[in-house]
């Protein structure tokens, strides 16, 4: 499994390392993560190095893709940042959750953004990924 390591903090964004923040959530060791924007962070994190086990074990069963085509968009896709916008729910004792947030990528160095409201609900104590609505 590619593991990046980055000088400047965790690929999502914030300032803790990779392992400390959105590492603990992903591979076949990860811990449930205690909040949607938690997940939503990590699932942005296994898009940019392409974690795609990562991604289907956290979509939810009803809306989960049979497969991925992620090496389809390595190399072309680059996913540059994330910005959370807004939360609602979502947290701890919650069973469900949205997560507006803006992703930047680039394809072929031209800069694009990804504008999401997702949504998530909790089953047995973990976060699942439902589904999103692009703005
Ligand atoms: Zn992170």
């Amino acid at each position: 499994m590619a593991r990046k390591k980055t000088q400047t903090g965790c690929p999502c964004g914030l300032p803790a390392s990779f392992e400390a923040c959105c590492g603990r959530y992903l591979g076949p060791d990860a811990q449930p993560a205690p909040t949607a924007e938690r997940l939503m962070r990590s699932r942005y994190v296994a898009f940019a190095l392409g974690l795609e086990a990562d991604l289907l074990s956290s979509w939810h069963a009803s809306a989960r893709p049979a497969e991925l085509d992620l090496a389809a968009d390595a190399g072309v896709v680059k996913w540059v940042g994330l910005e959370i916008v807004a939360c609602r729910g979502g947290q701890e004792g919650d069973a469900e959750g949205e997560v507006e947030f803006v992703a930047r990528y680039k394809v072929g160095g031209k800069a694009e953004r990804l504008h999401e409201l997702s949504r998530f609900c909790r089953e047995d104590g973990r976060w699942y990924y439902l589904s999103g609505q692009l703005f």
